[in-house]
């Protein structure tokens, strides 16, 4: 047996349910959605180091109160492989390039977080071991029992999907209890709040409502997903100071889509 064998053997062991959420908190474990877009600040490619530190401090005092957080970052601040397909390239090339400028968001978010004092496991759905390790479910919920941030890489690891259907199954593996999608904005709106200026807030969707109506929050693979498994998606807006925690109290801020 190889030497890789006998330690995933031994991560194979029990795998509790999460503990209780600590007090004053509703949820222990999470899996947290960030765009790419989120990560280049007012600009629109690459990564703001003071954007990513902002990111890093919020999630950091998350995880300093015992949360169990998991990480979906996208990369189309980076690479999207419509955007590629569209220009002529294979799509199938193109989403692979995509998957990796993930890859690229999620080593600087380890880096922010550790600069933060917090332990980081980058896990990534395609294989590169010199960099990052291999997405192995129980060992990624290993490292959330022992305190870690888990961050997800990769997305999906195939192309045609979206690092939101990536975080919804990453989400249902580890059991996580809801899923954060951290936007540009405050919510979902009924109309494109950027360009209506009486577009109105949603403060709850249903999974049904959500793909009826086609809104493209989030794409509608990653929310049958949800749907069917009763996870609940809660949408707000990551550039306010304090969302992130006030979402893991319970606050009722933004938008939850649940059933
Ligand atoms: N991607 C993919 N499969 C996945 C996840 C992502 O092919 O499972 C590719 C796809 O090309 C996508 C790109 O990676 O455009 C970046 O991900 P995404 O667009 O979801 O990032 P975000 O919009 O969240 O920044």
């Amino acid at each position: 047996m190889t030497r890789d064998a006998t330690r995933q053997d031994r991560d194979d062991s029990t795998l509790p349910p999460p503990p209780s959420p600590a007090p004053g908190l509703k949820y222990r474990r999470i899996v947290l959605k960030i765009s790419g877009e989120a990560l280049c600040g007012e600009g629109n490619f690459g990564i703001h180091p003071d954007t990513l530190q902002r990111v890093a401090a919020e999630i950091a005092e998350l995880s300093s109160l015992g949360v169990q957080i998991g990480i979906v970052v996208g990369g189309g601040n980076i690479f999207r492989g419509l955007k590629g397909a569209s220009a002529g390239m294979d799509r199938s090339q193109s989403d692979y390039m995509g998957m990796l400028a993930t890859v690229i968001n999620s080593l600087a978010l380890q880096d922010a977080l550790e600069k933060h004092g917090v332990p980081t496991r980058v896990m990534t759905a395609i294989e590169i071991r010199q960099v990052a390790e291999p997405y192995i479910r129980r060992r990624a919920m290993r490292h959330l029992e022992k305190g870690s941030v888990v961050i997800f890489a990769a997305g999906t690891g195939n192309p045609f999907f979206s690092t939101d259907t990536a975080a919804a199954l990453r989400a249902m593996e580890i059991q996580a209890q809801a899923i954060f999608k951290a936007t540009k904005v405050e919510g979902i709106y009924d109309r494109d709040p950027a360009r209506h200026e009486d577009a109105q807030m949603f403060t709850k969707l249903s999974y049904d409502r959500f793909l009826v109506d086609r809104i493209g929050v989030m794409d509608s693979t990653a929310v049958t997903l949800c749907r069917e498994n009763k996870l609940p998606i809660r949408v707000f807006k990551l550039t306010t100071r304090g969302n992130i925690l006030r979402v893991c109290k319970g606050e009722n801020i933004g938008t939850v889509v649940e059933a």
